[in-house]
């Protein structure tokens, strides 16, 4: 386990890279390990080399994992959910980047308050239009953003993006530039604070920094590749 101290501790040294390239606070960007398909034991080996945050895609494999992993770690989901399921989530996790309707905003706020908790949301866009990625159209996306201001316990924090899957990093730049622009747009029309932008993953995280990302999501660069990556990249 201790490659995955050392896989930290190089993927640290590639967020102040970034971060330093762009001029930005050192802790203006926050690492999420991404610990699916992985067991408790990577998740304890990662935390025992001070990671705190870390991000699962489905909620059952979440549900059996979180028990056994060390409290008082800080647990986002990150994969699509079902409004079905948004019970289980509302208790296992604090915050959910992967919101993408109205339907499932309020499920969670529902949610949320039975289980006297609070949530922070973003909501997941689909930057390129690409019809296999989940997400909401730009064109729909405010209107979910605009319901967070009626809400009780769930908190709408800013937006969250999966851009295509491409060789060079740099072709992943424009769709973190749109993301980041309509961030700003929807903040200053809806009069909204949206501080977070969740983008970046192993491959592209240095790019995401340079556009704006507050949350890195990393899989491989801390974990290793993984054994069935296109399992782990499906549903919650
Ligand atoms: C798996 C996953 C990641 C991590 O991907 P890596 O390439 O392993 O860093 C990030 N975001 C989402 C939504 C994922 O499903």
């Amino acid at each position: 386990m201790d490659s995955i101290a050392e896989n930290l501790e190089a993927v640290r040294a590639r967020i102040a890279a970034a971060g330093a390239r762009a001029g930005r606070p050192v802790d203006a960007v926050r690492l999420l390990a991404v610990s699916k398909t992985y067991g408790p034991a990577a998740v304890r080996a990662a935390a025992a080399a001070g990671q705190r945050r870390f991000g699962e895609n489905r909620v059952q494999e979440a549900a059996a994992k979180i028990p056994e992993c060390p409290g008082r770690l800080e647990w986002h989901l990150i994969g699509h959910l079902q409004s079905n399921k948004a019970a289980a989530a509302a208790r296992l996790f604090d915050w959910v980047h992967s919101v993408d309707s109205a339907k499932l905003l309020e499920a969670l706020d529902r949610q949320a308050g039975e289980a006297g908790r609070t949530l922070q949301a973003l909501v997941q866009v689909n930057v390129s239009g690409e019809r296999s990625k989940s997400g909401l159209a730009p064109g729909e996306a405010a209107a979910v953003l605009a319901l967070g201001n009626r809400l009780r316990n769930v908190q709408v924090c800013g937006l969250m993006a999966i851009p295509p899957l491409a060789e060079d990093p740099e072709k992943a730049r424009p769709f973190f530039r749109k993301l980041r622009e309509l961030r700003d747009r929807w903040a200053a029309e809806l009069g909204l604070e949206l501080p977070e932008l969740s983008m970046g993953m192993t491959h592209d995280l240095d790019v995401a920094i340079e556009e704006g990302a507050t949350f890195v999501r990393v899989g491989t660069g801390i974990f290793g590749a993984r054994e069935h990556p296109a399992e782990g990249a499906g549903e919650a």
